[in-house]
Protein backbone atom coordinates (compact mmCIF):
# COMPACT_ATOMS: atom_id res chain seq x y z
CA UNK A 1 0.00 0.00 0.00
CA UNK A 2 0.96 3.49 -0.58
CA UNK A 3 -0.73 5.80 1.96
CA UNK A 4 -0.54 9.46 1.66
CA UNK A 5 2.16 11.25 4.32
CA UNK A 6 3.57 14.72 3.99
CA UNK A 7 6.89 13.64 2.89
CA UNK A 8 5.42 12.41 -0.34
CA UNK A 9 3.82 16.09 -1.17
CA UNK A 10 7.51 17.84 -0.63
CA UNK A 11 8.00 17.34 -4.81
CA UNK A 12 5.04 17.47 -5.76
CA UNK A 13 3.02 20.41 -7.61
CA UNK A 14 1.44 21.72 -4.19
CA UNK A 15 -2.59 20.15 -4.83
CA UNK A 16 -3.06 19.79 -1.33
CA UNK A 17 -6.55 17.75 -2.06
CA UNK A 18 -5.41 14.41 -3.30
CA UNK A 19 -3.59 11.72 -1.81
CA UNK A 20 -2.85 8.53 -2.97
CA UNK A 21 -1.36 5.66 -0.98
CA UNK A 22 -0.01 2.15 -2.52
CA UNK A 23 -0.79 -0.41 -0.58
CA UNK A 24 0.93 -3.22 0.13
CA UNK A 25 0.38 -6.93 0.19
CA UNK A 26 1.25 -9.52 2.94
CA UNK A 27 1.05 -13.53 2.38
CA UNK A 28 2.15 -15.54 5.09
CA UNK A 29 3.00 -19.37 5.68
CA UNK A 30 0.21 -22.07 6.47
CA UNK A 31 -1.33 -21.50 9.19
CA UNK A 32 -0.65 -24.33 11.87
CA UNK A 33 -1.74 -23.61 14.82
CA UNK A 34 -4.71 -26.24 15.33
CA UNK A 35 -5.64 -26.13 19.03
CA UNK A 36 -4.04 -29.29 21.15
CA UNK A 37 -7.20 -31.80 21.66
CA UNK A 38 -9.39 -31.57 24.37
CA UNK A 39 -8.08 -33.94 27.33
CA UNK A 40 -10.23 -36.64 27.85
CA UNK A 41 -10.89 -36.52 24.08
CA UNK A 42 -7.67 -37.48 22.16
CA UNK A 43 -7.97 -37.34 18.77
CA UNK A 44 -11.70 -36.53 18.60
CA UNK A 45 -13.27 -33.50 17.39
CA UNK A 46 -12.78 -30.40 18.97
CA UNK A 47 -13.03 -26.67 17.73
CA UNK A 48 -11.05 -24.67 15.94
CA UNK A 49 -8.83 -21.75 17.18
CA UNK A 50 -10.27 -18.37 16.22
CA UNK A 51 -7.07 -17.42 15.08
CA UNK A 52 -3.45 -18.38 14.10
CA UNK A 53 -1.74 -16.54 16.58
CA UNK A 54 -0.14 -13.78 14.88
CA UNK A 55 1.49 -11.93 17.66
CA UNK A 56 -0.02 -8.43 16.28
CA UNK A 57 -3.43 -9.94 15.45
CA UNK A 58 -3.81 -13.13 17.48
CA UNK A 59 -7.99 -13.91 16.21
CA UNK A 60 -7.11 -13.46 12.32
CA UNK A 61 -7.01 -16.22 10.26
CA UNK A 62 -8.19 -19.65 11.86
CA UNK A 63 -7.06 -22.75 13.51
CA UNK A 64 -7.89 -26.70 12.48
CA UNK A 65 -8.18 -26.04 8.49
CA UNK A 66 -6.42 -24.75 5.39
CA UNK A 67 -8.05 -22.86 2.53
CA UNK A 68 -7.68 -23.89 -0.98
CA UNK A 69 -10.42 -21.77 -2.78
CA UNK A 70 -12.62 -19.39 -2.84
CA UNK A 71 -15.39 -18.75 -4.60
CA UNK A 72 -17.01 -15.03 -4.89
CA UNK A 73 -20.58 -15.28 -6.04
CA UNK A 74 -22.23 -11.04 -5.98
CA UNK A 75 -25.21 -9.85 -7.67
CA UNK A 76 -25.07 -5.86 -7.48
CA UNK A 77 -28.46 -3.85 -7.88
CA UNK A 78 -27.88 -0.63 -8.78
CA UNK A 79 -31.74 0.52 -7.56
CA UNK A 80 -30.71 0.14 -4.07
CA UNK A 81 -26.94 -0.09 -4.31
CA UNK A 82 -26.94 -3.30 -2.29
CA UNK A 83 -24.83 -6.53 -3.08
CA UNK A 84 -26.30 -10.49 -2.36
CA UNK A 85 -23.57 -12.62 -2.49
CA UNK A 86 -22.58 -16.14 -1.53
CA UNK A 87 -18.82 -17.41 -0.89
CA UNK A 88 -17.63 -20.58 -0.64
CA UNK A 89 -14.59 -21.81 0.88
CA UNK A 90 -13.05 -24.70 0.29
CA UNK A 91 -10.70 -26.14 2.91
CA UNK A 92 -8.94 -28.62 3.90
CA UNK A 93 -8.94 -29.58 7.35
CA UNK A 94 -6.21 -29.75 9.67
CA UNK A 95 -7.88 -31.57 12.68
CA UNK A 96 -11.17 -33.11 13.33
CA UNK A 97 -13.53 -30.39 14.05
CA UNK A 98 -16.57 -30.35 16.11
CA UNK A 99 -16.81 -26.72 15.51
CA UNK A 100 -14.77 -23.86 13.42
CA UNK A 101 -14.57 -20.32 12.54
CA UNK A 102 -14.19 -18.09 9.66
CA UNK A 103 -13.57 -13.90 9.65
CA UNK A 104 -16.61 -12.36 8.89
CA UNK A 105 -17.30 -8.58 9.62
CA UNK A 106 -20.22 -6.70 9.15
CA UNK A 107 -22.93 -7.50 6.53
CA UNK A 108 -26.73 -9.86 7.14
CA UNK A 109 -25.88 -13.82 6.80
CA UNK A 110 -28.70 -15.44 5.59
CA UNK A 111 -27.87 -18.92 5.20
CA UNK A 112 -24.86 -21.09 5.50
CA UNK A 113 -24.20 -24.72 4.77
CA UNK A 114 -21.32 -27.00 5.12
CA UNK A 115 -21.12 -29.64 2.63
CA UNK A 116 -24.64 -28.95 1.29
CA UNK A 117 -26.19 -29.54 4.95
CA UNK A 118 -27.61 -26.19 6.82
CA UNK A 119 -25.01 -25.73 9.51
CA UNK A 120 -25.62 -23.77 13.07
CA UNK A 121 -23.72 -20.64 13.46
CA UNK A 122 -23.88 -17.39 15.19
CA UNK A 123 -21.82 -14.03 14.81
CA UNK A 124 -19.31 -13.23 17.69
CA UNK A 125 -17.36 -9.94 16.99
CA UNK A 126 -15.82 -10.56 13.79
CA UNK A 127 -15.83 -13.91 13.81
CA UNK A 128 -18.28 -16.35 12.29
CA UNK A 129 -18.51 -19.72 14.44
CA UNK A 130 -20.21 -22.41 12.18
CA UNK A 131 -21.09 -25.49 14.05
CA UNK A 132 -21.22 -28.19 11.67
CA UNK A 133 -24.23 -30.97 11.57
CA UNK A 134 -21.41 -33.77 11.73
CA UNK A 135 -18.21 -32.85 12.69
CA UNK A 136 -15.26 -32.54 9.88
CA UNK A 137 -12.92 -35.25 9.79
CA UNK A 138 -9.19 -34.76 9.95
CA UNK A 139 -7.51 -34.16 6.66
CA UNK A 140 -11.37 -34.37 5.21
CA UNK A 141 -11.89 -31.71 2.40
CA UNK A 142 -15.06 -29.88 3.11
CA UNK A 143 -17.12 -26.61 1.95
CA UNK A 144 -18.60 -23.72 3.32
CA UNK A 145 -21.20 -22.00 1.30
CA UNK A 146 -22.60 -18.50 3.31
CA UNK A 147 -25.33 -16.65 1.94
CA UNK A 148 -25.63 -12.64 2.80
CA UNK A 149 -25.98 -9.21 1.49
CA UNK A 150 -24.45 -6.28 2.07
CA UNK A 151 -24.32 -3.00 1.57
CA UNK A 152 -21.03 -1.45 -0.14
CA UNK A 153 -22.15 2.50 1.47
CA UNK A 154 -22.61 0.78 4.70
CA UNK A 155 -20.27 1.58 7.72
CA UNK A 156 -17.84 -0.86 8.09
CA UNK A 157 -15.04 -0.80 11.23
CA UNK A 158 -12.23 -2.94 10.13
CA UNK A 159 -8.68 -1.47 10.38
CA UNK A 160 -6.43 -0.85 13.03
CA UNK A 161 -5.88 2.61 14.37
CA UNK A 162 -3.79 4.73 12.02
CA UNK A 163 -4.58 2.81 8.32
CA UNK A 164 -6.04 4.81 5.74
CA UNK A 165 -8.27 1.72 4.88
CA UNK A 166 -10.91 1.90 6.96
CA UNK A 167 -13.57 -0.14 4.65
CA UNK A 168 -12.90 -3.21 3.00
CA UNK A 169 -16.41 -1.55 0.74
CA UNK A 170 -15.47 1.46 -0.55
CA UNK A 171 -19.00 2.72 -2.78
CA UNK A 172 -17.68 4.95 -6.31
CA UNK A 173 -20.23 7.46 -7.90
CA UNK A 174 -21.64 4.06 -10.27
CA UNK A 175 -20.54 0.89 -7.64
CA UNK A 176 -17.88 -0.33 -5.52
CA UNK A 177 -14.14 -1.56 -5.41
CA UNK A 178 -13.14 -3.51 -2.26
CA UNK A 179 -9.47 -2.89 -0.43
CA UNK A 180 -8.99 -5.62 2.09
CA UNK A 181 -5.29 -4.50 3.98
CA UNK A 182 -4.89 -5.59 6.36
CA UNK A 183 -7.84 -6.37 7.87
CA UNK A 184 -10.84 -5.33 6.10
CA UNK A 185 -11.13 -8.80 3.60
CA UNK A 186 -13.48 -9.93 6.02
CA UNK A 187 -15.92 -6.84 6.01
CA UNK A 188 -16.22 -8.12 2.14
CA UNK A 189 -16.52 -11.97 2.46
CA UNK A 190 -16.26 -14.72 4.82
CA UNK A 191 -12.65 -16.78 5.54
CA UNK A 192 -9.52 -16.81 6.79
CA UNK A 193 -8.29 -13.40 6.53
CA UNK A 194 -4.86 -13.61 7.46
CA UNK A 195 -1.84 -13.48 4.38
CA UNK A 196 -0.63 -16.96 5.33
CA UNK A 197 -3.60 -18.66 4.66
CA UNK A 198 -3.57 -18.15 0.76
CA UNK A 199 -5.86 -19.37 -1.60
CA UNK A 200 -7.02 -19.80 -5.33
CA UNK A 201 -10.35 -17.55 -6.01
CA UNK A 202 -12.67 -18.08 -8.70
CA UNK A 203 -15.00 -14.56 -9.36
CA UNK A 204 -18.57 -14.26 -10.48
CA UNK A 205 -19.95 -10.96 -10.25
CA UNK A 206 -23.61 -10.51 -11.99
CA UNK A 207 -24.48 -6.96 -12.84
CA UNK A 208 -27.33 -5.58 -14.69
CA UNK A 209 -26.11 -5.01 -18.95
CA UNK A 210 -24.29 -1.58 -19.15
CA UNK A 211 -21.85 -2.19 -15.92
CA UNK A 212 -18.68 -3.75 -16.25
CA UNK A 213 -17.59 -5.90 -13.28
CA UNK A 214 -13.77 -6.39 -12.77
CA UNK A 215 -11.52 -8.97 -10.46
CA UNK A 216 -8.27 -10.31 -9.63
CA UNK A 217 -6.66 -12.66 -11.78
CA UNK A 218 -7.78 -13.85 -15.09
CA UNK A 219 -11.10 -12.77 -17.47
CA UNK A 220 -12.31 -16.09 -17.95
CA UNK A 221 -15.92 -15.40 -19.52
CA UNK A 222 -19.02 -13.57 -19.72
CA UNK A 223 -22.90 -14.95 -19.65
CA UNK A 224 -25.99 -12.32 -20.16
CA UNK A 225 -29.43 -13.40 -19.16
CA UNK A 226 -32.86 -11.25 -18.82
CA UNK A 227 -30.87 -7.76 -18.47
CA UNK A 228 -27.85 -9.25 -16.82
CA UNK A 229 -24.25 -10.20 -17.33
CA UNK A 230 -22.04 -12.75 -14.85
CA UNK A 231 -18.43 -11.54 -15.31
CA UNK A 232 -16.08 -14.47 -14.39
CA UNK A 233 -12.33 -14.19 -13.48
CA UNK A 234 -9.86 -16.69 -11.72
CA UNK A 235 -7.31 -16.32 -9.74
CA UNK A 236 -5.23 -19.40 -9.65
CA UNK A 237 -1.72 -18.34 -7.98
CA UNK A 238 -2.76 -18.53 -4.72
CA UNK A 239 -3.84 -14.75 -3.20
CA UNK A 240 -4.23 -13.76 0.36
CA UNK A 241 -7.42 -12.38 1.38
CA UNK A 242 -6.25 -8.51 1.57
CA UNK A 243 -5.30 -8.75 -2.05
CA UNK A 244 -9.02 -9.18 -3.32
CA UNK A 245 -10.28 -6.59 -5.85
CA UNK A 246 -13.86 -6.91 -7.11
CA UNK A 247 -14.76 -3.75 -8.67
CA UNK A 248 -18.33 -2.89 -10.27
CA UNK A 249 -18.69 0.35 -12.43
CA UNK A 250 -18.79 1.83 -15.82
CA UNK A 251 -15.23 0.89 -16.72
CA UNK A 252 -13.17 0.28 -19.86
CA UNK A 253 -11.21 -2.01 -20.01
CA UNK A 254 -7.79 -2.08 -21.95
CA UNK A 255 -6.01 -4.61 -22.65
CA UNK A 256 -2.35 -5.32 -24.50
CA UNK A 257 0.36 -7.94 -24.73
CA UNK A 258 3.33 -7.16 -21.97
CA UNK A 259 6.52 -9.17 -21.00
CA UNK A 260 6.63 -12.57 -20.02
CA UNK A 261 3.38 -13.46 -21.75
CA UNK A 262 1.51 -11.47 -19.43
CA UNK A 263 -1.75 -9.55 -20.43
CA UNK A 264 -1.49 -5.98 -19.61
CA UNK A 265 -5.17 -5.08 -18.25
CA UNK A 266 -5.85 -1.14 -16.99
CA UNK A 267 -9.30 -0.58 -15.83
CA UNK A 268 -10.60 3.14 -16.06
CA UNK A 269 -13.46 5.12 -15.76
CA UNK A 270 -15.32 5.31 -19.18
CA UNK A 271 -15.60 8.38 -18.89
CA UNK A 272 -11.85 9.34 -18.64
CA UNK A 273 -10.63 6.52 -20.60
CA UNK A 274 -9.33 8.99 -23.31
CA UNK A 275 -6.86 10.40 -20.75
CA UNK A 276 -6.03 7.87 -18.38
CA UNK A 277 -5.08 5.23 -21.43
CA UNK A 278 -2.08 7.24 -22.06
CA UNK A 279 -0.99 7.97 -18.44
CA UNK A 280 -1.54 3.75 -17.62
CA UNK A 281 1.08 3.34 -20.94
CA UNK A 282 3.43 3.42 -18.12
CA UNK A 283 2.68 0.08 -17.19
CA UNK A 284 4.17 -1.58 -20.10
CA UNK A 285 7.43 -0.25 -19.22
CA UNK A 286 7.19 -0.25 -15.35
CA UNK A 287 6.79 -4.14 -16.32
CA UNK A 288 10.00 -4.48 -18.42
CA UNK A 289 12.24 -2.51 -15.79
CA UNK A 290 10.75 -4.37 -12.87
CA UNK A 291 11.25 -7.97 -14.29
CA UNK A 292 15.34 -7.11 -14.54
CA UNK A 293 15.27 -6.74 -10.86
CA UNK A 294 12.84 -9.43 -9.57
CA UNK A 295 12.66 -12.19 -12.15
CA UNK A 296 9.36 -12.73 -14.64
CA UNK A 297 6.20 -11.16 -13.68
CA UNK A 298 4.56 -14.37 -11.97
CA UNK A 299 0.96 -13.73 -12.64
CA UNK A 300 -1.03 -13.99 -16.19
CA UNK A 301 -2.26 -10.31 -15.89
CA UNK A 302 -1.29 -7.06 -14.60
CA UNK A 303 -2.90 -3.56 -14.85
CA UNK A 304 -3.94 -0.70 -12.93
CA UNK A 305 -7.73 0.23 -11.96
CA UNK A 306 -8.66 3.83 -11.63
CA UNK A 307 -11.67 3.95 -9.50
CA UNK A 308 -14.24 7.07 -9.31
CA UNK A 309 -13.70 7.79 -5.72
CA UNK A 310 -11.74 10.02 -3.40
CA UNK A 311 -9.40 7.68 -1.47
CA UNK A 312 -5.92 8.62 -0.73
CA UNK A 313 -4.26 5.10 -0.87
CA UNK A 314 -3.04 2.91 -3.50
CA UNK A 315 -3.22 -0.83 -2.87
CA UNK A 316 -1.44 -3.62 -4.76
CA UNK A 317 -4.28 -6.12 -4.98
CA UNK A 318 -2.78 -8.88 -6.71
CA UNK A 319 -2.70 -8.48 -11.00
CA UNK A 320 -4.80 -5.26 -10.30
CA UNK A 321 -3.71 -1.89 -8.46
CA UNK A 322 -6.56 0.27 -7.05
CA UNK A 323 -5.68 3.60 -7.44
CA UNK A 324 -8.08 6.60 -7.32
CA UNK A 325 -8.59 7.93 -10.45
CA UNK A 326 -8.50 11.22 -9.01
CA UNK A 327 -4.71 10.57 -8.47
CA UNK A 328 -3.79 11.08 -12.03
CA UNK A 329 -5.77 14.33 -12.87
CA UNK A 330 -4.73 16.29 -9.46
CA UNK A 331 -0.81 15.16 -9.38
CA UNK A 332 2.36 15.18 -11.49
CA UNK A 333 3.46 12.19 -13.30
CA UNK A 334 5.99 12.89 -11.03
CA UNK A 335 4.01 11.61 -8.11
CA UNK A 336 1.75 8.97 -9.86
CA UNK A 337 4.41 7.11 -11.32
CA UNK A 338 6.47 5.99 -8.44
CA UNK A 339 3.54 5.04 -6.73
CA UNK A 340 2.48 2.47 -9.81
CA UNK A 341 6.29 1.31 -9.07
CA UNK A 342 5.60 0.92 -5.63
CA UNK A 343 2.71 -1.23 -6.27
CA UNK A 344 4.02 -3.37 -8.81
CA UNK A 345 6.90 -3.88 -7.20
CA UNK A 346 4.58 -5.51 -4.36
CA UNK A 347 3.24 -7.99 -7.17
CA UNK A 348 6.55 -10.24 -6.48
CA UNK A 349 7.27 -8.42 -2.90
CA UNK A 350 4.22 -8.78 -0.96
CA UNK A 351 2.05 -10.57 -3.40
CA UNK A 352 3.73 -13.53 -4.84
CA UNK A 353 6.00 -13.97 -1.45
CA UNK A 354 3.53 -12.54 1.65
CA UNK A 355 4.57 -11.76 5.04
CA UNK A 356 4.11 -14.65 7.31
CA UNK A 357 3.40 -12.69 10.20
CA UNK A 358 2.54 -9.03 10.25
CA UNK A 359 5.56 -7.99 11.98
CA UNK A 360 6.96 -8.92 8.63
CA UNK A 361 5.47 -6.38 6.70
CA UNK A 362 9.01 -4.53 5.75
CA UNK A 363 9.03 -7.57 3.41
CA UNK A 364 6.16 -5.62 1.22
CA UNK A 365 6.98 -1.84 1.89
CA UNK A 366 10.52 -2.21 2.04
CA UNK A 367 11.32 -3.45 -1.09
CA UNK A 368 8.17 -1.86 -2.74
CA UNK A 369 9.56 2.01 -1.64
CA UNK A 370 12.92 0.58 -2.49
CA UNK A 371 11.74 0.31 -6.22
CA UNK A 372 9.49 3.23 -5.83
CA UNK A 373 12.47 5.43 -5.04
CA UNK A 374 14.80 3.65 -7.36
CA UNK A 375 11.93 4.01 -10.10
CA UNK A 376 11.46 8.20 -9.41
CA UNK A 377 15.33 7.98 -10.08
CA UNK A 378 15.70 6.31 -13.22
CA UNK A 379 13.00 9.18 -14.13
CA UNK A 380 14.57 11.74 -13.03
CA UNK A 381 12.14 12.92 -10.50
CA UNK A 382 14.22 12.72 -7.69
CA UNK A 383 17.72 11.19 -6.06
CA UNK A 384 17.77 7.56 -4.69
CA UNK A 385 20.63 8.31 -2.65
CA UNK A 386 19.45 11.82 -1.23
CA UNK A 387 16.06 9.93 -0.23
CA UNK A 388 17.93 7.11 1.40
CA UNK A 389 20.18 10.04 3.14
CA UNK A 390 17.04 11.70 4.58
CA UNK A 391 15.47 8.41 5.35
CA UNK A 392 18.76 7.45 7.56
CA UNK A 393 18.60 11.03 9.35
CA UNK A 394 15.24 10.18 10.69
CA UNK A 395 16.11 6.28 11.42
CA UNK A 396 16.68 6.92 15.19
CA UNK A 397 13.47 9.08 15.52
CA UNK A 398 11.41 6.26 13.70
CA UNK A 399 12.71 3.49 15.47
CA UNK A 400 12.15 5.54 18.86
CA UNK A 401 8.43 6.10 17.65
CA UNK A 402 7.39 3.44 15.45
CA UNK A 403 9.86 0.42 17.46
CA UNK A 404 12.90 -1.14 15.09
CA UNK A 405 11.66 -2.00 11.32
CA UNK A 406 10.82 -5.35 12.25
CA UNK A 407 8.69 -5.34 15.24
CA UNK A 408 6.02 -2.49 14.34
CA UNK A 409 3.32 -1.99 16.65
CA UNK A 410 -0.39 -3.23 15.77
CA UNK A 411 -1.44 0.03 16.06
CA UNK A 412 0.50 1.45 13.39
CA UNK A 413 1.53 -1.28 11.54
CA UNK A 414 2.43 1.29 8.29
CA UNK A 415 4.56 3.44 9.38
CA UNK A 416 7.83 5.35 7.63
CA UNK A 417 9.91 3.18 9.39
CA UNK A 418 8.61 0.26 7.45
CA UNK A 419 8.30 1.54 4.48
CA UNK A 420 11.39 3.99 3.85
CA UNK A 421 13.17 2.60 6.90
CA UNK A 422 12.23 -0.68 5.29
CA UNK A 423 13.98 0.12 2.42
CA UNK A 424 17.00 1.72 3.95
CA UNK A 425 17.72 -1.62 5.26
CA UNK A 426 17.78 -2.91 1.86
CA UNK A 427 20.20 -0.48 0.70
CA UNK A 428 22.54 -1.17 3.47
CA UNK A 429 22.46 -4.65 2.64
CA UNK A 430 23.09 -3.72 -1.13
CA UNK A 431 26.20 -1.43 -0.24
CA UNK A 432 27.15 -4.10 2.28
CA UNK A 433 27.12 -6.96 -0.42
CA UNK A 434 27.33 -5.20 -4.05
CA UNK A 435 24.54 -4.30 -6.70
CA UNK A 436 24.90 -7.80 -8.24
CA UNK A 437 24.65 -9.96 -5.60
CA UNK A 438 21.96 -7.99 -3.78
CA UNK A 439 19.95 -8.52 -7.03
CA UNK A 440 20.73 -12.15 -7.00
CA UNK A 441 18.83 -11.93 -3.59
CA UNK A 442 16.23 -10.27 -4.54
CA UNK A 443 15.29 -12.61 -7.41
CA UNK A 444 15.92 -15.49 -5.43
CA UNK A 445 13.83 -14.31 -2.46
CA UNK A 446 10.61 -14.25 -5.01
CA UNK A 447 11.86 -17.22 -6.56
CA UNK A 448 12.24 -19.33 -3.39
CA UNK A 449 9.02 -18.55 -1.77
CA UNK A 450 6.76 -17.74 -5.11
CA UNK A 451 2.94 -18.71 -4.22
CA UNK A 452 3.21 -18.53 -0.57
CA UNK A 453 4.85 -16.31 2.23
CA UNK A 454 8.29 -15.97 3.92
CA UNK A 455 9.63 -14.38 7.22
CA UNK A 456 12.07 -12.26 7.85
CA UNK A 457 14.44 -14.66 9.53
CA UNK A 458 14.35 -16.78 5.93
CA UNK A 459 15.02 -13.40 4.35
CA UNK A 460 17.73 -13.33 6.36
CA UNK A 461 18.95 -16.95 6.06
CA UNK A 462 18.48 -16.70 2.64
CA UNK A 463 20.36 -13.33 2.21
CA UNK A 464 23.61 -14.82 3.82
CA UNK A 465 23.22 -17.92 1.14
CA UNK A 466 23.22 -16.10 -2.35
CA UNK A 467 26.04 -13.92 -0.52
CA UNK A 468 28.19 -16.52 0.77
CA UNK A 469 28.67 -14.52 3.79
CA UNK A 470 26.63 -14.91 6.85
CA UNK A 471 24.72 -11.11 7.06
CA UNK A 472 22.86 -12.39 10.65
CA UNK A 473 24.50 -9.95 12.80
CA UNK A 474 24.53 -7.34 9.88
CA UNK A 475 20.89 -7.43 9.34
CA UNK A 476 19.76 -8.06 12.85
CA UNK A 477 20.82 -5.05 14.02
CA UNK A 478 19.37 -3.17 10.87
CA UNK A 479 15.93 -5.09 11.61
CA UNK A 480 15.66 -5.15 15.25
CA UNK A 481 17.94 -2.63 17.06
CA UNK A 482 16.83 0.62 18.23
CA UNK A 483 19.61 2.49 17.10
CA UNK A 484 20.73 2.95 13.01
CA UNK A 485 23.66 1.29 12.46
CA UNK A 486 26.48 3.03 10.58
CA UNK A 487 25.87 2.92 6.17
CA UNK A 488 28.35 0.67 4.31
CA UNK A 489 30.07 3.48 2.35
CA UNK A 490 28.99 6.41 3.64
CA UNK A 491 30.55 6.65 7.31
CA UNK A 492 29.67 10.41 7.17
CA UNK A 493 25.62 9.54 7.08
CA UNK A 494 24.55 10.67 11.02
CA UNK A 495 21.07 10.68 12.29
CA UNK A 496 19.12 13.26 13.65
CA UNK A 497 19.19 13.22 17.35
CA UNK A 498 15.76 11.75 19.18
CA UNK A 499 13.13 14.32 20.02
ZN1 LIG B 1 3.11 -0.48 -0.29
Amino acid sequence: MTADRPSRWRRGTGHAAVLVAAALVVAVTPASAAPPARAGAPGGPTPGAAGIGDPLFPDEGNGGFDVTHYELAMRYRPDDRTVTARTTVSARATQALSRFDLDFDGNTVTGLTVDGRAADYRRDGDELVVTPARPVPRGARFRVAVDYRADPAGTHHCAPANSPITSGWLPTSDGFVTAGQPSCARSVFPGSDHPSDKASYTFRVTVPDGLTAVANGAFTGRAEHAGETTWTYRQRVPMATELVQVAVGHYTVQTSAGPDHTTIRNVVPTSMAGTLGPDLAVTGPQLAWMRRQAGSYPFATYGVLAAPANFRFALECQTLTLTSAGMFTALPRSYWSPVLAHELAHQWYGDLVAPARWSDVWLNEGHASYYEASWADRQGYASFVDRMHTAYTHGDTWRDRYGPVARPSADDLFNEGVYDGGALVLYALREKVGAARFTAIERAWAARFAGGSGTTGQFVALASSVAHRDLHGFLTAWLYGTHTPPMPGHPDWRTDPVG
